[in-house]
């Protein structure tokens, strides 16, 4: 069963974080510097060092009103799609006027990785831009993007929420993960905002570092600094569906509105799916991967999954699943490797 806090402890819950960052005339992250009511956008400037800068861009909307600093983020793998589209969609339509504190937008962080259409890493130094945070000023171009959105976007914000999606080999189901840290009160509010983001399947996270030096994940980087965050994922392969795009795009708005950043009502998911494990199910073989089920899909402890062949024809790997659960994603394409993922699945908790 799901228990919700009563209005007035959710109202102050949400008061008590509100930065001090609020007080302030004008609100700057990179470049961009917009003044109260107002929406302004720029880029976070990584100098040059041991590779190439970068200009990661960023939109700043400082509401007509004092409220929470949230940071959106997305396009850490800058191939997938669904969330960078869903983050421009959202700099398009939100409106300084009408927000109660401040919206951090950045729709792509890793522009090498978007314009090369390389997934998963950053070309530039073969780094994933959610594994180095908080990042350093001496490294390569990942630890430098890192630290600086450690920086101006982690430490200005009260909120984080990182989007993902399903890479260009990632055929996957809309989710979202919620944190856990130990800290009631944080989870608490962690809690409530991944059901308001509306994504029915979410995967509790316990295994996350607790260290904020070595926070390694962007949401992580938020969460280990006392800032209730979550991380969503939807869209899939390559692909823009409206549905997946959507989700996001309503994900973000109806946490604006659970921290009454904006008027109405959050989307409140009424029967989520709580995920306590998930198992990666690796190839033992290269080769070529043939699914047998469907993002989505649940299976039984044992079940074949799919199949890999040799580049003969003969099948070198047979892929089960490890315990009964939801197929979270599964490899979209033929192309496996030695130890390459075949898919995640999802452990359903049982009970209340
Ligand atoms: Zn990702």
């Amino acid at each position: 069963m799901i228990r919700f806090v009563s209005a007035a402890a959710l109202l102050a819950s949400v008061f008590v974080v509100v930065s001090v960052a609020q007080q302030r005339g004008t609100f700057t992250v990179g470049t961009a510097t917009a003044a109260r009511g107002h929406k302004a956008t720029g880029t976070i400037e990584v100098p040059a060092g041991v590779d190439a800068g970068l200009s990661i861009p960023v939109a700043v909307f400082h509401g007509a009103k004092p409220g929470p600093v949230l940071a959106l983020v997305a396009g850490a793998h800058g191939t997938e799609y669904t969330s960078i589209i869903a983050l421009e969609k959202l700099i398009a339509t939100l409106n300084p006027a009408e927000i109660s504190g401040t919206v951090i937008i950045v729709p792509l962080i890793n522009i090498q990785s978007f314009e090369q259409k390389v997934p998963h890493l950053n070309p530039v130094d073969r780094k994933s831009m959610n594994r180095w945070y908080p990042g350093k000023m001496d490294g390569t171009q990942t630890d430098r993007a890192s630290f600086l959105i450690t920086k101006q976007v982690v430490e200005q914000c009260d909120h984080l929420i990182d989007l993902h999606g399903g890479d260009l080999d990632e055929s996957l189901r809309p989710y979202s993960y919620w944190t856990k840290t130990g800290n009631e009160k944080q989870d608490q509010i962690s809690r409530e905002m991944v059901l308001a983001f509306g994504l029915d399947h979410i995967i509790i996270s316990t295994d996350r570092p607790k260290d904020p030096q070595a926070s390694r994940y962007l949401e992580n980087t938020a969460t280990t600094r006392g800032k209730p965050s979550l991380t969503a994922e939807a869209g899939h392969a390559g692909t823009i569906e409206p549905e997946d795009v959507d989700a996001l795009v309503r994900g973000c708005l109806s946490v604006m509105r659970y921290l009454e950043m904006v008027p109405g009502a959050p989307e409140v998911v009424r029967s989520p799916v709580w995920i306590d494990r998930v198992l990666t199910i690796t190839s033992d073989e290269g080769g070529l991967f043939y699914p047998r089920v469907k993002r989505g899909e649940y299976v039984a402890k044992g079940m074949s999954i799919g199949h890999v062949t040799d580049f003969f024809g003969r099948k070198v790997f047979e892929a089960r699943a490890p315990a009964a659960g939801v197929v979270l994603y599964i490899c979209s394409v033929p192309s496996m490797t030695k130890g390459g993922t075949i898919a995640n699945v999802g452990v359903v908790r049982t009970g209340s």
